[in-house]
C-alpha cells in the first residue's frame, strides 16, 4: 500500500517537472516592448504550483496566471501575446535584472532584501506561510514542534529564511530547488513536513493523488505579501498597479480567486490596497 502510494504521488511530480522541463526553453529575448504594441510580453510564473502558477499539457492556469493576462491586456498586449517563463524562487531577482522577463507574477514576496534589487507593483494577494504534513501524522501542532523535524523549503523563497531567522531555527532545513520536489520528498518520508505559503499548499492538498495523504497545519506563521517583481526603475510598476486596482474594482479579482482557490478551499483575505505592505 505504502509504496502504491509513494509511486503515485512520485507519478504526479515527475509529470509536473516533465512538463516544466519540456516547456522551459530559454528563448532569446527578442526585446519585444513592454509598453504595449511590441509584439510579445515575456511575464514570468511558476510553472509547478496548482491554483497558483501551473503549465500543464492543456496550458497555463493558476491565480499569478489570470492576474498576469489581466495585466498583461491593460499593457496592450492579448493572451496569444503572452511567452510565459518558468521563475523558480531562486532564479526571480536575476530574471528581472538581465530583463529575461518584461514582468514576475510568481508568488513572489515583496520585501527589503529583494527591493533593493527590483521593484514591486502590488501587493495583490495576503498569504501566510504554513506547513503541510503527512495527514496521520499528528506530531506538528505549533510551528515549534518543527525545530525537531526534517522541513522542506526552496532555495531563494521567503519561506526557507524564515525558518531558520526565526520560525524554527534549529529544524533540519532542506532546500530544494521546486516545492515539487519536496512533495516528493514528504510522500516518501525523506522530510517530515514542507513549509511555504498556505495559497501554495492548499492547491498540493486538493490534487487528486494527494486527497486525504496530507494536511496543512493552519498555523499563519508570517504574512507574505504577494508583487509583481518588475526590473529596477521600470515604468511598469505605476502601470501595474494602475492594471491591478482595476481588476480589483471591476471584480476580476474577485472571479479570479474564486476559480483558482476555490477548489483547494482557499480562505484567502481580501484583496490587498496598492502599497500597503502588511508587516
Ligand atoms: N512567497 C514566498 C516567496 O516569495 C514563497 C513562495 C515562493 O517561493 O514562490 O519566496
Amino acid at each position: 500500500m505504502k509504496l502504491r502510494k509513494v509511486t503515485a504521488a512520485a507519478a504526479v511530480v515527475l509529470a509536473l517537472s516533465t512538463v516544466a522541463t519540456a516547456c522551459g526553453s530559454d528563448d532569446k529575448n527578442d526585446g519585444g516592448s513592454s509598453s504595449g504594441g511590441g509584439k510579445t510580453i515575456k511575464i514570468g510564473i511558476k510553472f509547478d504550483q496548482p491554483g497558483i502558477g501551473q503549465k500543464t499539457p492543456q496550458g497555463y492556469s493558476g491565480f499569478d496566471v489570470d492576474v498576469a493576462t489581466y495585466i498583461a491586456k491593460q499593457l496592450g498586449y492579448n493572451a496569444n501575446q503572452i511567452e510565459w517563463k518558468e521563475s523558480k524562487s531562486a532564479d526571480r531577482e536575476t530574471m528581472l535584472q538581465r530583463g529575461d522577463v518584461d514582468f514576475i507574477a510568481a508568488s513572489y514576496s515583496i520585501n527589503d532584501e529583494r527591493q533593493k534589487k527590483v521593484d514591486f507593483a502590488g501587493p495583490y494577494l495576503l498569504a501566510h506561510q504554513d506547513v503541510l504534513v503527512r495527514a496521520d501524522d499528528n506530531s506538528i501542532k505549533s510551528p515549534s514542534d518543527l525545530n525537531s523535524k526534517k522541513l522542506c523549503s526552496v532555495t531563494g523563497s521567503t519561506s526557507a529564511q524564515n525558518v531558520k531567522d526565526k520560525l524554527a531555527p534549529k529544524a533540519n532545513l532542506q532546500k530544494y530547488p521546486t516545492y515539487s520536489a519536496c512533495l516528493t520528498g514528504l510522500q516518501n518520508g525523506a522530510i517530515d513536513a514542507l513549509t511555504t505559503d498556505d495559497s501554495i499548499l492548499a492547491g498540493y492538498a486538493s490534487q487528486a493523488a494527494f486527497k486525504g495523504k496530507l494536511k496543512l497545519g493552519g498555523f499563519k506563521m508570517t504574512n507574505e505579501n504577494y508583487g509583481i517583481g518588475v526590473k529596477k526603475g521600470s515604468d511598469l510598476k505605476a502601470k501595474i498597479n494602475t492594471a491591478l486596482e482595476k481588476m480589483v474594482s471591476d471584480g476580476s479579482w474577485k472571479q479570479a480567486v474564486e476559480k483558482n482557490f476555490g477548489p483547494a478551499n482557499y480562505k484567502y483575505e481580501p484583496a490587498p490596497k496598492i502599497g500597503n505592505i502588511v508587516q
